[in-house]
Parts: C-alpha cells; structure tokens; sequence
C-alpha cells in the first residue's frame, strides 16, 4: 500500500533531515540559568518578529496561553472569550484548576472575532457585585473555525477599545504564521494588536515541540518564574529551540502551499473553497465515524471533530501527489 496520507492535524508533521541536522549542531547551555544561546536567540527573534521587548520558550502552546493568561488576569478575575476557543476547549480547564483564573465565553459563529459583541459581555473591575473581565483572549487562526483568519479590522476595533477599557488582549496565534501568510498582514501587526501571544512552532513550522510566549519584558519576566513553576524549566534546550529557527528559516513561506493543497482538497470535495482561508478543510454533514474508517481502510487518516464533521489539515510532510491521492479516497467514499 502507498504510504499513509495523514491529514489529521498539522501536529504529526516529523522533523525533517535539515531540521534534524540543525538540531544536532546547536550551541547549547543551561536555559534555567538563561544560558543558552540557541534558546535565547529564538526568543530574541520571536519578540522582534512580533513587534514585543522579549519572549519565552515554553515547551507547549498549552503552557504558553496559560501563562500568558495569568500574566493578564488576576485570580478570581475572568478571561473572556470565544466558546469554541482553545483555551477553554482543550486545554483542561487550567485556567481555572491551575490559576484560579474564571473563564466566561461567547457563542461567535464559526469562530469569527465580533469586537463589539465581545465588549457588551465585558464586566467593570470596580463593581462590589460582579466578576471582573480582566482580560479577552482572541485566536487566530482559529482552529474549531477551521483555520478562519480573524479580520484585521475587528482585531483593530477591540485592541483601540481595550486600551481606554484597561481590558488586556491576549493572542492564541499558536497558527499565527498561516494567519499571517494567507491574509498578507505581517506578524508584526497581529502581535501589535495584543499584549501577550502564545506562538506554536510544532504545528505547521513542522517542530517535534516548542511554543514562545511574547509580551513586555516586565511580564516576559514574571512568565519565567511561572514556567519553573509549573515545571517548564528545561535545560540543554537549544536542541529544541534550533528547530524552531529552523522553522522559521525554512518552513514559514512554504505555508502557503498548503493553503494551496486545502483549495485544492475543498475542489475536488465540493467544499465552498472561500470557506477555507488556511489549511484545514471542514466537511460538514458526514457520517464522521465511516468516512473516517473508510478513508482509514485506504491509507488516508483524518480526524472527527464531531460526530457529523470531518476535519482535513494540510501540511509539510503531505506533498501535492498525497494531496491528489487524498482527494481520490475521500470523493470516492463520498460519493462526491
Ligand atoms: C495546538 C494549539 C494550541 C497549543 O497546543 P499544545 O498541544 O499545547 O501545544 C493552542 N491553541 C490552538 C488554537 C492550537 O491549535
């Protein structure tokens, strides 16, 4: 049988022969005694990269938007934010069993960022009665919406209104980079618009691990005592951290690839292709379990995010033939 076609999540991507080399060369130190110099370079050029004094690296996006959370939202102060958002969706109620930090959220369909109906849920933090919104936590892309990219002028609205509200922004961009490369709005901007942002460089940059956290420097320094908290003090990481440069060197322009290969997945599976504005393709209204058994049978993995949806993520180590091949299983099982 033809090797496996494996679109279920752009996480499975393995690291490839230069990025493997790249790690094996790296200069390495004590990162809990910020020594390390691969480290400390990959956080330099993250913070300049989105526009902030300073960053971490963080061995999750899970870690990096709880921290990032808790560095904006007091204990027994809220997070609010989208209903299907990551924070409060997959990453094991932490907010509230590890920061005592109280999440409340807003049905937004497919994802989208509406400011305005953000900031009609906000609550005062002066108020003797009411639980005070500290903090708005916005994704993008955004991965329940199928990798929609969230506007730049609602993004625009709610940092201007965030500022007079003293309401801080923080930023899930763990696939900031597919957000960036489709919409053409530079990272820089996106990281602008936020006062902490998680970034993942294990998702379509193509690393084993890694996330960085960015923020001012006073806050990237309280983060740091977080993350030894929290058990994220990690030492001859640089080996972690080269594949991250590496990612950056190599893996970010080529994203647009596959924003190609999801258009082409949308065609040829009768998906509305301005539905997909990145590299993820939804299939709604299927029997998720068959197709997915189905596709398993032929060497095509994907992934049921529920039991009538079907979700497709293009990635570095899915090339254009898998991508045909993919389309061929799929639209036969399909029918479509
Ligand atoms: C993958 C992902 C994360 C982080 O996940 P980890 O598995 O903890 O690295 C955060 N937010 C979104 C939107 C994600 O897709």
């Amino acid at each position: 049988m033809a090797e496996l076609v494996d679109l279920r999540s752009d996480t499975v991507t393995k690291p490839s022969p230069g990025m493997r080399r790249a790690m094996a060369e790296a200069e390495v130190g004590d990162d809990v005694y910020a020594e390390d110099p691969t480290v400390r370079a990959l956080e330099e050029r993250t913070a300049g990269l989105f526009g902030h004094e300073a960053a971490l690296f963080v061995p999750s996006g899970t870690m990096g938007n709880q921290i990032g959370m808790r560095l904006v939202c007091e204990p027994g102060q809220e997070v609010l934010c989208d209903a299907d958002a990551h924070v409060v969706t997959y990453e094991m109620g932490a907010a509230a069993a590890v920061f005592g930090i109280s999440t409340r959220t807003v049905v937004s369909p497919g994802g989208r960022l509406d400011a305005d109906q953000l900031i009609a849920q906000v609550r005062p933090k002066d108020n003797w009665h009411l639980t005070a919104t500290a903090a708005i936590a916005v994704e993008n892309s955004h991965n329940r919406g199928g990798g929609l990219v969230q506007p730049l002028g609602e993004l625009q609205k709610l940092w201007d209104w965030s500022r007079k509200a003293d309401v801080a922004v923080h930023l899930d961009g763990a696939r900031i980079w597919n957000a960036s490369v489709a919409s053409g709005v530079p990272l820089s901007t996106y990281g602008r618009l936020a006062d902490t942002a998680s970034v993942c460089f294990s998702k379509g940059l193509g690393t084993p691990v890694g996330s960085v956290l960015v923020g001012s420097a006073e806050r990237i320094a309280t983060a740091r005592l977080w993350r030894k908290r929290l058990g994220g003090g990690m030492r001859q990481v640089g080996v972690l951290a080269a594949a991250c440069l590496y990612g950056l060197d190599h893996h970010l322009d080529r994203l647009a690839e596959d924003h190609e290969h999801a258009q082409l997945l949308a065609k040829r599976l009768g998906v509305d292709p301005s539905s997909v504005e990145t590299n993820m393709v939804v299939l709604d209204g299927v029997e998720a379990s068959l197709v997915a058994e189905a596709a398993k049978a032929r060497g095509v993995l994907v992934s049921q995010v529920s039991a009538h949806r079907i979700r497709l993520v293009t990635h570095l180590d899915v090339d254009r033939g898998a991508i045909d091949r993919a389309a061929d299983v799929l639209s036969e099982i399909l029918n479509r």
